[in-house]
């Protein structure tokens, strides 16, 4: 069994380099920061600005060579919303400051996944714009439309634009993760997915109880299609079985191609019983409806073999195997039967 591929999302990957320079980049911006309010003799200031310095260095100690994670990412970005709200609601600020708002959608969306990131600038922004009218008491220039326009607008574009991005974004990552788990010719998921499925659906097994089967198929005298009819004639033929599996099984079941003419059903909440009868269904519609090549009806046939989680075993490689042998047991029997469950 291959192992799970993990989870793909924005930010993943390239954060792994970015969050370094970043955080380099912002204990630099900090010390300079802090050196400017300490002239200044800002002293809250200067403390949130200690705390950013403070903050990014651990970071980068705690990163290196660590990568990305979700716990980092929140502190780091909590350390310079801290600042940038300090920042607004500092009285005699000069009126440029309020562009750092803008920081946090980007900074937010580049570093957290988007279920994180909207709300984390949502919250932000929300408290940036009531510190930014808080220190208008003090910097009466700030309730001037036209001033706050300028101050908030560009933040908030910033947080729809980032937002849109990165929906769009993870709609194609997610495309592009269904196709690498997706057999082409049939359409069915692969044994890669499988192997993903089968580890989710056998932790609910194993916390709950919940029933879950096996059936493995394996076509019959396939190759004579082949050799009779021709190449085409056998793909046609195997995205018709494809087709004929999807018929029968509900939306959880997972119907896969895991070799040449062979195929694995997972079925989660299916005691061996039903899923031996799901298997007899199965048989039985291929039988039913030949498929039809140019006008000639090829008659197809299947042979499965099926187990049920825990009573026959509980690890793939044992469940693979024992449902495996039981195909070869329906095609020494015969052929066109099902076996097990
Ligand atoms: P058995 O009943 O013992 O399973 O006989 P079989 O002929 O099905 O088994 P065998 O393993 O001898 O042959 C499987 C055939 O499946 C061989 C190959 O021509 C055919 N096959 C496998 N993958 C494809 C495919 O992607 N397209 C087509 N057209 N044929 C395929
Ligand atoms: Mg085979
Ligand atoms: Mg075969």
């Amino acid at each position: 069994m291959k192992t799970a591929i993990p989870m793909l999302s924005p930010g993943t990957g390239i954060s792994r380099y970015l969050f370094p320079i970043i955080l380099a980049g912002t204990f630099l911006v900090a010390a300079l920061l802090l050196l400017v309010n300490l002239h200044l003799g800002a002293v809250t200031l200067v403390l949130v600005n200690g705390v950013l310095l403070l903050v990014s260095l651990a970071l980068l100690i705690i990163v290196h060579g660590g990568g990305w994670s979700l716990i980092t990412s929140l502190v780091y970005l909590s350390a310079v919303v801290i600042n940038i709200l300090a920042t607004l609601i500092t009285p005699g600020i000069q009126p440029g400051a309020a562009s750092s708002l803008a920081l946090i959608p980007v900074l937010a969306y580049i570093l957290l996944e988007i279920q994180w990131a909207f709300p984390f600038t949502f919250a932000s922004l929300a408290a940036a714009v009531l510190m930014y009218f808080l220190g208008a008491q003090a910097a009466h220039y700030r309730l001037n439309p036209r001033y706050a326009a300028h101050a908030l607008v560009p933040a908030l574009m910033l947080f729809l634009v980032c937002h849109l991005y990165s929906l769009r974004h993870s709609s194609s990552v997610n495309h592009i993760l269904d196709r690498t788990l997706r057999d082409p010719l049939t359409g069915l998921w692969n044994r890669e997915k499988l192997a993903n499925v089968f580890s989710r659906e056998k932790e609910r097994a194993l916390q709950d109880g919940t029933p879950l089967s096996l059936i493995l198929i394996d076509l019959d005298h396939f190759k004579s299609v082949n050799d009779r009819y021709g190449h085409d004639a056998g793909d046609g033929a195997l995205a018709f079985v494809a087709q004929t599996l999807i018929n029968r099984l509900r939306t959880i079941d997972l119907a896969t191609r895991v070799g040449g003419e062979e195929f694995a059903v997972l079925l989660p909440g299916t005691p061996g019983d039903i899923a031996r009868r799901i298997a007899e269904d199965l048989r039985r519609n291929l039988e039913k409806d030949p498929y039809y090549y140019q006008g000639h009806a090829i008659q197809l046939t299947l042979s499965a073999g099926v187990c049920e989680f825990g009573a026959d075993g509980t690890s793939w490689e044992k469940l693979y195997r024992t449902a495996d042998t039981r195909l070869y047991s329906s095609k020494s029997a015969g052929r066109n039967r099902t076996l097990g469950g």
